[in-house]
């Protein structure tokens, strides 16, 4: 395929405003891609050269691409700077630079200067932009920046317009044509297996492998039996299984009897891979961790007693003079890029493991736990890194309340029930695992994790920071859609405010993306990509909220959605949450139902 033919899709895709369409643009694309090529157009479309948990990032600043710009269009860096400043985008800087020396040159009518360079025109396959991107990716040592810019001018001389604004938003980071995975998964399924309801049928894979790229070359090649024989694969991350909620220690043992609790560490989930000596570690939502965390290198090469294994931990930070875990905002300092080892000084971190999913070539997540966790405790050679996590088998509610005491006491979050037979859902939030936290007499127990749609203008003071309130959903993730929840104006100082708009203001979007399902229309739609903390007093139904709101019930009345009564703003949630990663809506039907049980 034609790198610009692969643009004319990315346009379309840009410029939908509904998940349908998305899905039709995408199968429409994958139909016309071969088994060559179909792996790299996935990757291409997440905007990625490999899939996102792999460390390869392009690794291009800003104004490096604007010299690669610069180089290709003959012009001067700062001028393409200019325009990148004026619009915020450089694809769009990059599509209007283009324009404007095609207005000149069509000045200069006959002059045959133009077809000067028709042999360096030679069109551009996906094949060859995926080569050079992969190349810049690779290139290291001296001379890196300059070996990268001519790079990226090479390939910009031979782009066409199009094409162009969409090459140099990848080194960027920034392709952002917001289609989810699950959208992805609809797309390759109504392409290849003509329905998008079949989308069920690739899941189980995603769930074991989280590649979307391995996915889609499989069933091309090997078709649908190819894709449910993928097994867990050590250095591709599972997607972590999470908690559902119950209201009380007793509810707790009514439906789950006898249980395996574990404290709620408060810190960030990292599944640790080991392949022979090669570690690498995932963070909850599947990205790359391994380079901001080399004790925790060293610490499971050295206690780790298998060839390979995959590993759920838990990390926190630990303060080595006082000899204690520190809170979950200390712990997170930890997740940045830079000085990682003077940080890794002062703030080490200890992994509490608490599973054990993959051990010398075999997958364990069909095994029951109790199996699991005793291969666990043969597999962890003990010593201060790694330290298993207590774990305790109960069947009374009485215990269970003193375990829950005990571990709010001694700082931590609650405690986590686990079914005892029950195998390792990839990817799933169910009963197998429940979550108790302390309970605020009043409020909901639990926050719910929120994505910013957009922002409506406030009245008086606030409207010089040119927010009033903030549009919140949450997300649907059997639509892979975003609804809305409430509008939050409390919570918020000045600063958070001026956060907010300063972050708001580089990914506004002209309409309502395509993933956004709402019935408020905000004074301005931002891209759903910032995820908050939100604490509410309630959950309450509303006509003019859309999460869990249906067409029509069952007797053919509009069914309202569901919304926050007093929510405010308790963190910003960005880099640890993707949006998808937000509270789902069927969470929070499940917290509106806890609520009136309580
Ligand atoms: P929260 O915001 O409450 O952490 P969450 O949506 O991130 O919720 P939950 O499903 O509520 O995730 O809780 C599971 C998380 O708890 C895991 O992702 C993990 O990071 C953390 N955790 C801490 N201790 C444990 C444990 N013993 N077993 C499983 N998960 C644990």
């Amino acid at each position: 395929m034609l790198f610009s033919t692969l643009s004319s899709y990315f346009e379309k895709l840009e410029a939908t405003a509904s998940r349908l369409a998305l899905i039709d643009i995408l199968a429409d694309l994958f139909k016309h891609s071969s088994k060559e090529e179909i792996e790299k157009i996935i990757y291409l479309t997440q905007g990625r050269i490999a899939p996102f948990f792999e460390a390869t990032e392009i690794g291009m600043a800003e104004k490096q691409v604007a010299s690669a710009i610069a180089a290709s269009l003959n012009l001067k860096r700062e001028e393409v700077l200019k325009s990148y400043s004026k619009l915020g985008d450089m694809g769009l800087a990059m599509q209007s630079l283009n324009l404007k020396i095609k207005n000149q040159k069509s000045k200069i009518v006959h002059l045959t200067l133009l077809d000067l360079d028709t042999d360096s025109k030679k069109p551009l396959s996906v094949q060859e932009v995926l080569e050079v991107l992969t190349q810049i990716a690779k290139t290291s040592g001296l001379g890196t920046v300059e070996k990268r810019q001519s790079l990226l001018a090479n390939l910009l001389r031979r782009a066409d317009e199009k094409s162009a604004k969409y090459l140099v938003r990848i080194p960027l980071g920034n392709l952002r044509l917001g289609v989810g995975d699950p959208t992805i998964l609809d797309g390759l399924a109504k392409a290849k297996l003509g329905d998008k309801s079949k989308r069920k049928l690739l899941e189980g894979a995603y769930n074991r492998t989280s590649d979307l790229g391995l996915i889609a070359k499989t069933l091309w090649e090997k078709g649908l039996g190819g894709v449910s024989k993928l097994q867990v694969i050590v250095g591709k991350p599972i997607r972590s299984e999470l908690c559902e909620r119950l209201p009380s220690a007793e509810k707790v043992i009514e439906k789950m009897k006898i249980v395996s609790v574990q404290p709620k560490y408060d810190g960030f989930r990292v599944q640790i891979h080991k392949d022979g000596e090669k570690i690498s570690m995932f963070s909850r939502n599947l990205e790359n961790m391994t380079n901001m965390l080399p004790e925790l290198i060293t610490g499971s090469l050295k206690q780790i007693k298998a060839k390979s294994a995959i590993l759920d931990t838990e990390a926190l930070a630990y303060n080595p003079d006082s000899e204690e875990f520190l809170p979950f905002q200390e712990t997170t300092k930890r997740r940045r890029k830079y000085n990682i080892e003077e940080t890794a000084k002062v703030l080490p971190l200890r992994a509490f493991a608490f599973d054990i999913l993959y051990k010398d070539g075999q997958s364990l997540i069909d095994e029951p736990l109790s199996k699991r966790l005793e291969i666990l405790n043969k597999t962890l050679v003990p010593d201060d890194t790694l330290i298993m996590a207590k774990t305790q088998t109960i069947s009374d509610p009485k215990l269970l309340n003193i375990m829950l005491e005990d571990s709010i006491s001694k700082g931590l979050e609650g405690v986590v029930i686990k079914k005892l037979e029950s195998p390792y859902a990839a990817g799933g939030r169910n009963f197998n695992w429940v979550k108790l936290k302390r309970a605020q007499s009043g409020e909901l127990n639990d926050t719910i994790d929120c994505v910013i749609l957009g922002y409506v203008f406030g009245k008086g003071k606030r409207t010089a920071f040119g927010a009033g309130a903030l549009l919140v959903g949450v997300y649907d993730d059997k639509k892979d859609e975003f609804v809305t929840v409430s509008k939050i104006g409390t919570g918020l100082s000045d600063e958070e405010w001026q956060e907010i708009h300063k972050r708001a203001d580089k990914i506004k979007v002209a309409h309502k993306p395509a993933r956004v399902n709402s019935v408020i229309e905000p004074s301005v739609w931002i891209k759903p990509e910032i995820v908050i903390e939100v604490l509410a007093d309630e959950i309450t139904r509303s006509p003019i909220h859309t999460a869990g709101s249906a067409k029509q019930n069952s007797s053919g009345e509009k069914e309202p959605g569901y919304a926050l009564r007093f929510p405010r703003l308790v963190s910003f949630r960005t880099g640890d949450k993707k949006p998808e990663d937000a509270t789902t809506v069927k969470e929070l039907i499940e917290m509106h139902r806890l609520q009136n049980k309580k």
